[in-house]
């Protein structure tokens, strides 16, 4: 029956980080240190936790297809933006992309970066154009990526960068949207760690999207909750677009109260600028300036799948960044957990 299977899924998908049983067991170490999905540590925010367990118990109930709720509290703790909501960052991206995109028209894409907005395009039949960042620091080719822009629905850029880490600045942001026909979607997963701020552009431009999410700094990963600045005009038609009732009421709920608790965020975030500078004072491998909560590190001679095994034995899961594509195969991906994590990180990398 396989032959059923739309051609797109007969081979690839997503790529997910190694299970911490799964290391355990094959390798017999007890504890795991998890530095491969860039999640916050700690657990949420004891607020959203409560409002969690009170939404649960109404859950008998549809959720508010709206999601007013969150919308109200996006607009208590960021000014009077437009917002859409979806199932983590990842159905944002999803719901956008069918809401402007026909098959057989351009997404464009700044690469390398993030894997799922290639795959969520293809299943929308999309044409992928990739524009390569540039090979010394990469930094956006943003004569390259604006002519891809000019014939694509849609122009991708990932700011701060996964994996790469590096932020694009908000004048050249500003320049693609100057010069592309199309939507940009501005995935800002990372902002809370960065100091680039892109809010002021919403002001200026009508085809700008920016993607948030929930999973990082918020420690509401497992929620599934994202939500993105988007202009007044495409809010009804991305309602449309979306699965009925994409975002449920748990989820919402939580989400909302974790933006009553900004206090929740500072401990990790405080945490992630002291161990970016360890982590670039003492592990003997080169790694690229980060504005993100994980750095880049090249582990040439070694390959990035060979360097996660030798980690793995060692009790540490890492990300190697071949699936990313269009980078060479010697980095890892390594986010900043809790102390004991990153100190066997760095005791384990450097012994190898
Ligand atoms: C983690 C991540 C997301 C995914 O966010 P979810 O809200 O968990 O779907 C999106 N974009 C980038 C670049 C990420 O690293």
């Amino acid at each position: 029956m396989e032959r059923l299977v739309r051609s797109c899924y007969k081979q690839g998908g997503y790529v997910f980080a190694k299970k911490a049983e799964e290391i355990g067991r094959e390798y017999g170490v007890a504890r795991i240190a998890r530095l491969a999905s860039n999640e916050n540590p700690d657990p949420p925010s004891a607020l959203a936790v409560t409002a969690a367990k009170k939404a649960l118990l109404a859950s008998n109930r549809y959720p508010d297809e709206r999601g007013d709720v969150l919308t109200q509290a996006l607009r208590t703790c960021y000014g009077n933006y437009s917002f859409v909501i979806g199932a983590g960052m990842d159905g944002i991206i999803e719901t956008l992309i069918r809401t402007l995109v026909e098959p057989g028209e351009a997404v464009a894409i700044a690469t390398p970066t993030f894997s799922f907005y290639g795959l969520a395009a293809m299943a929308q039949a999309a044409h992928v154009t990739t524009v390569p960042r540039h090979v010394k620091d990469f930094s956006i080719d943003t004569k390259r990526l604006i002519h891809a822009g000019k014939t694509a629905k849609i122009t991708v850029l990932c700011s701060p960068n996964n994996p790469t880490g590096n932020a694009t600045p908000a004048d050249d942001v500003g320049e693609v949207l100057e010069g592309i026909e199309g939507v940009l979607f501005l995935d800002n997963a990372y902002v809370e760690f960065s100091d680039y701020d892109y809010l002021p552009l919403m002001k200026t431009y009508d085809n700008l999207v920016i993607g948030r999410t929930f999973s990082k700094v918020h420690s509401l990963a497992g929620l599934r909750i994202g939500y993105a600045f988007a202009p007044a005009w495409l809010v009804p038609y991305y309602e449309r677009a979306r699965t009925p009732f994409a975002v449920n009421s748990v989820s919402a709920a939580a989400a909302a109260a974790a933006l009553l608790d900004p206090d929740h965020p500072e401990r990790y975030i405080a945490q992630v600028k002291r161990w970016g500078k360890r982590f670039a004072d003492e592990v003997k491998y080169p790694i690229l300036p980060s504005d993100a909560n994980f750095v880049m590190v090249d582990v040439s001679p070694h390959t990035g799948d060979q360097m996660v095994e030798h980690l793995a034995r060692r009790g540490v899961i890492v990300r190697s960044c071949r699936s990313f594509g269009g980078l060479p195969d010697h980095y890892i991906r390594v986010s900043i957990g809790e102390d004991w994590e990153n100190e066997l990180f760095v005791q384990a990398i450097n012994s190898i």
